[in-house]
């Protein structure tokens, strides 16, 4: 008999995770229960569907045929509310019972809406699925004026969607300029003023604290400078939760996500958590590169193929807003021993900044003209001496290699 094996959610670390078992020649009975109605898809892409740049078609990860051809039985819209760990067993809310001999948690994590007064409210959402896309469209086809909270990669890229809807968006942000992680005060004006110029509103260093409602739907926000903003939605993408409570019932150890190790093992043998729902060396997850690998790893430890676990790599961050180019990697924070090279052209809304720290180069930001990009992510990530090309680096490898 063959090992039983159950993944509980089916987003982007599942369906990676399938691909790299049958890679590895994995011989157990998959099983895969999610709760949305689609199998896997492309999650990173609903930012470019909402904003029209993509359609749906293009969001499956896996086709259907795929999992008949893999003999994975798959499991749609039923949502898992009880793991039995003794008996081995999971339980959907229509009472679907599974048994398992291993079991994935690939629950992923879902928009962080904080407890305030009021986001019980219709026309309250987050931005995080299908179901949430459509939600949006919907509002947007009456609903003329919306708040997205977070200006972050997630919030920009709702604005920007909501935006090409014909919305009236503002976006509130807790911090002075937009991608304060990934921007330093002059990038993030720039790329604030760019926003503005498409008709995108911003009001910074304030956060909310209360949605009024009329009727029990969105009239607007009160934030904490005690000003109101009329809305007919609010977007919460101000970060996120990991989805750990089914796990924490069953006693499997948490913290702000399932503790797992570099191998993905929870503390209770035989269960492995894997993706925005798990907690590695302290560390939580919320882009796609980094679960992907642990789910290569995952699999190669499930198909018994040697595997020296997985170790965090820093990937670049990207914006897809459509028209503005902007790239950041390394760490940008401006710290006592840091040096940086800028170029800067305002008429050609171009601001390009590398970091250094003693010989290295540790951080790139750019927007406006993001070339050369991937060569300054292979420079910070091989912490190699970069002296000898410093004086050409801002034009780029083959300047610097002439040089
Ligand atoms: C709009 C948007 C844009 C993004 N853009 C980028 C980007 O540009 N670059 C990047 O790297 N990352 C991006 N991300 C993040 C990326 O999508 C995530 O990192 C990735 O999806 C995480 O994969 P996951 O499998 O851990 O979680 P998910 O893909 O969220 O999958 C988890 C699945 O489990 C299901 N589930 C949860 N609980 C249960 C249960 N009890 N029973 C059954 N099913 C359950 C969930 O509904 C979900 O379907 C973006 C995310 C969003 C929302």
């Amino acid at each position: 008999v063959s090992e039983k094996l159950v993944i509980i959610g089916s987003g982007m670390a599942t369906a990676r995770l399938l691909e790299s078992l049958a890679d590895n020649g994995y011989g157990g009975a998959i099983t895969v229960i999610g709760d949305e109605m689609q199998a896997s898809y492309n999650r990173v892409l609903l930012s470019s569907v909402l904003a029209g740049e993509k359609n749906s078609q293009d969001l499956p990860l896996l086709d259907i045929s795929w999992y008949r051809q893999h003999q994975v039985e798959l499991i749609t819209g039923e949502t898992v509310v009880f793991v039995d760990s003794q008996k081995q067993q999971v339980k959907t809310h229509l009472g679907t019972a599974v048994d398992y001999d291993k079991l994935v948690f690939a629950t992923g994590s879902r928009a962080h809406i904080p407890n305030i007064p009021g986001v019980q409210g219709l026309g309250v959402l987050g931005f995080r699925s299908l179901k949430d896309l459509d939600a949006i469209r919907r509002l947007a086809t009456t609903g003329k004026r919306a708040v997205v909270v977070g200006g972050g990669l997630l919030g920009l890229e709702a604005a920007h969607g909501l935006n090409t809807l014909g919305v009236d968006v503002t976006v509130i942000h807790r911090r002075a300029w937009p991608m304060n992680r990934q921007l330093d005060a002059e990038a993030g004006a720039l790329l604030q003023e760019r926003l503005e110029q498409r008709g995108i509103g911003f009001v910074l260093s304030a956060s909310p604290v209360e949605v009024s409602l009329a009727s029990g739907q969105v009239s607007g926000i009160f934030i904490d400078s005690g000003d109101f903003i009329d809305a007919d939605m609010v977007v919460f993408a101000a970060g996120i939760d990991p989805n750990k409570e089914l796990a924490a019932e069953a006693g499997i150890a948490c913290n702000r996500a399932i503790v797992a190790n570099e191998f993905m093992q929870t503390r209770k043998e035989g269960v492995y958590a894997l993706g925005e729902c798990a907690e590695i060396n302290d560390m939580t997850f919320g882009l796609v590169a980094p679960v992907w690998q642990q789910a290569d790893v995952l699999a190669r430890e499930l198909a018994g193929v040697p595997t020296s676990g997985y170790c965090y790599e820093d990937a670049p961050t990207q914006l897809k807003v459509s028209g503005i180019d902007l790239f950041s990697a390394g760490n940008i924070d401006s710290g006592d021993e840091i040096y940086s090279q800028v170029m800067r052209d305002k008429e050609q809304g171009i601001y390009r900044r590398l970091i250094f720290t003693e010989d290295r180069l540790t951080g790139a930001i750019l927007l406006g003209d993001r070339s050369g990009g991937t060569w300054y992510d292979q420079l910070i990530q091989s912490a190699e001496s970069i002296d000898a090309v410093r004086p050409w680096l801002m034009f780029g490898s083959a300047y610097a290699a002439a040089g």
